[in-house]
């Protein structure tokens, strides 16, 4: 049996993600605001830090797996997009690289990150808010998003989930992560119905946006359901996923993005040795 840190235990996923470990007669150490073993503010540093040191003390620097989940919807409020920043993005990389070395510890841990389908279905977000969020800069990022005015937060929403993910998938590859045995993934959900989806439902304008999103399977997600997901992501099968975004949402992303993904990596990613090898095989044949 392992010992998992969960963030975001208190409510809606992570709190379904939590009760099936614990059923399975693992460790959880849930992470949250509220209602959970510790309680920290992940949108402070030092909220972030404390919530590093505790669990490190309560796993005694061993950790089998992590479950990113906690997070802020889009949301209304002038402060709205700087909270988005903080939890969504540094919530999530601080507490990461923080548990690194104890993720490392138990040889073959595996890390699910929430991540979001609006990291493609929303259009035009600002590419200077996710290098921002990438470089650390979290006052950028959210300068970045002032512009989009009522939109603000919809756009620190997409944003922290894009640098979350490019965040997951350079690091997952790297020899800290991947070469330290630990597997780093992120999922994708669409509009699953927990008390974050049922506030922006509850908003007349949001709900309107929420209402008329295409869902090509129709109607919204259920928790436990996406929960499973992340069990699976946690488990043996999932050995060889490394640095995946995994899309749950009814096929929003593949009604938007129907051609543009999968995608062949451009030439100047692959290293030559591989195409000089291939130009070789056809010479002989
Ligand atoms: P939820 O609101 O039910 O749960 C989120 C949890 O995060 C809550 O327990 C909350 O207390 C905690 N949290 C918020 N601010 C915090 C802070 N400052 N410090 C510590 N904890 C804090 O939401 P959910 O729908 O279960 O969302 C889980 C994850 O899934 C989030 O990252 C969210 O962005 C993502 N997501 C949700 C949906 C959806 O439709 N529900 C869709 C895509 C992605």
């Amino acid at each position: 049996m392992g010992v998992y840190a969960v963030t975001g235990a208190a409510s809606g996923m992570g709190r379904e993600v939590a009760a099936r470990l614990v059923a399975a007669g693992h460790t959880v150490i849930g992470v949250d605001i509220k209602e959970t073993d510790v309680i920290a503010d992940l949108s402070t540093s030092a909220g972030r830090a404390g919530a590093i040191k505790e669990v490190l003390a309560r796993s005694e620097g061993e950790l089998n797996g992590a479950v990113l989940a906690a997070g802020l919807g889009p949301g209304a409020g002038k402060d709205r997009p700087r909270l988005i920043a903080e939890v969504n993005y540094f919530g999530v990389i601080e507490l990461l690289e923080g548990w690194r070395e104890a993720l490392a510890a138990t040889k073959m841990a595996k890390v699910v990150v929430f991540s979001s389908n609006s990291t493609t279905t929303v259009p035009a977000v600002p590419r200077r808010a996710i290098r921002a969020y990438l470089s650390g800069d979290c006052d950028k990022a959210v300068r970045s998003v002032r512009l989009y005015g009522t939109g603000a937060s919809v756009m620190a929403y997409a944003s922290s989930k894009v640098a979350v993910s490019h965040w997951v998938r350079r690091h997952a590859v790297s020899p800290e992560w991947a070469g330290a045995g630990i597997r780093l993934n992120a999922l994708a959900p669409g509009a699953i119905m927990t008390p974050l989806l049922e506030a922006q439902l509850n908003s007349p304008t949001e709900s309107k946006a929420v209402k008329g999103f295409p869902v090509p399977v129709g109607g919204f997600g259920d928790p436990g359901k996406l929960a499973e997901w992340v069990i699976f992501m946690l488990s043996d099968a999932a050995d060889f996923l490394c640095g995946s975004v995994v899309f749950v949402d009814g096929g929003t992303d593949a009604y938007f993005r129907t051609n543009e993904w999968p995608r062949a990596v451009p030439l100047h990613r692959v290293p030559s040795y591989l195409y000089r090898f291939q130009s070789f095989r056809r010479r002989k044949k």
